[in-house]
């Protein structure tokens, strides 16, 4: 193993080489982005790819910035598809309900289902090996510093032993590393400034998340401010077109409703 300090970051980085594919969720948000840059700097571009799990539901600044991580790069983002509803509309469209911290059929069916379903039409199911970059901080929810507060930076981890729900014909193929765990916001954003890279401009907007827009399971006063703004208000009218056609009505609490574990990375 080499340790390696970056002179911009202060965190440890130990690079394990892997002839592995690294698989890196890309949602636009920073945290991902800081992954990326640091399967960038350690593997060949041909090792790499970017991921995008796609809900139809985020705001167009991210599907930019999306672009613009692909022409920095120069490697491709794939976006995986859930066929039978490909947007949140059709989705919500297809349930006749809105998702909710019981039913949470966004999750299952564009960061589940649709995930095992790339992994499956790449050959990850066959005898194809990945490494899978996840940008998650534990310090960014108590709930997951709780689930992943233990798990080392600078450790590879069983798939099964972190998403046991995966079926064993992927997770023999496919590890996990969670690169930037013990990182805080600020060595994110710094580790992508110091890469000569833009972060995605939602930030200087406000927003303090990525991915969703809004997150349906969001606190009122999240879903609130989102709403309020100009594409908020295209979002807020398919929200209120649901609700005719459907006949139910839309609620939103006070509390975050949770956030999705494999959402926000
Ligand atoms: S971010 Fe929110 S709305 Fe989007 S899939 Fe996750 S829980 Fe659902």
């Amino acid at each position: 193993m080499t340790q390696i300090k970056f002179d911009f970051a202060e965190k440890l980085f130990v690079h394990i080489p892997t002839d592995r594919k690294i698989i890196v969720p890309v949602s636009g948000g920073k945290d991902s982005t800081a992954t990326f840059i640091l399967a960038l700097q350690h593997f060949d571009k041909k090792q790499i790819i970017a991921l995008h799990y796609n809900t139809g539901w985020d705001h167009p600044k991210t599907y930019e910035y999306l672009d613009y991580m692909q022409e920095k790069s120069g490697i491709e983002v794939q976006f995986t598809n859930y066929q039978e509803a490909p947007t949140m509309p059709d989705l919500i469209k297809r349930n006749k309900r809105f998702p909710n911290r019981i039913y949470r059929f966004c999750t299952a069916r564009y960061k589940e289902t649709a995930t095992k379903r790339w992994f499956k039409d790449n050959g990850f199911y066959d005898d194809r090996k990945g490494q899978m970059w996840l940008g998650i901080r534990s310090d960014e929810s108590h709930q997951r510093k709780k689930k992943y507060g233990d798990l080392d930076s600078n450790e590879i981890h069983d798939y099964a032993d972190v998403f046991s729900w995966f079926p064993k014909t992927l997770t023999k193929n496919v590890s996990l590393r969670f690169p930037v765990m013990d990182w805080d916001s600020s060595d994110c954003f710094e580790h992508i400034r110091k890469f000569g890279w833009k972060h995605n401009s939602l930030y200087d907007e406000g927003c303090n998340r990525v991915g969703c827009y809004p997150c349906l399971l969001a606190s009122k006063k999240k879903q609130t401010e989102e709403f309020n703004t100009e594409f908020g208000q295209k979002q807020l009218k398919f929200i209120k077109d649901l609700e005719k056609e459907l006949g139910v009505k839309y609620e939103m609490y006070d509390e975050d409703q949770g956030s999705c574990e494999v959402c926000n990375i």
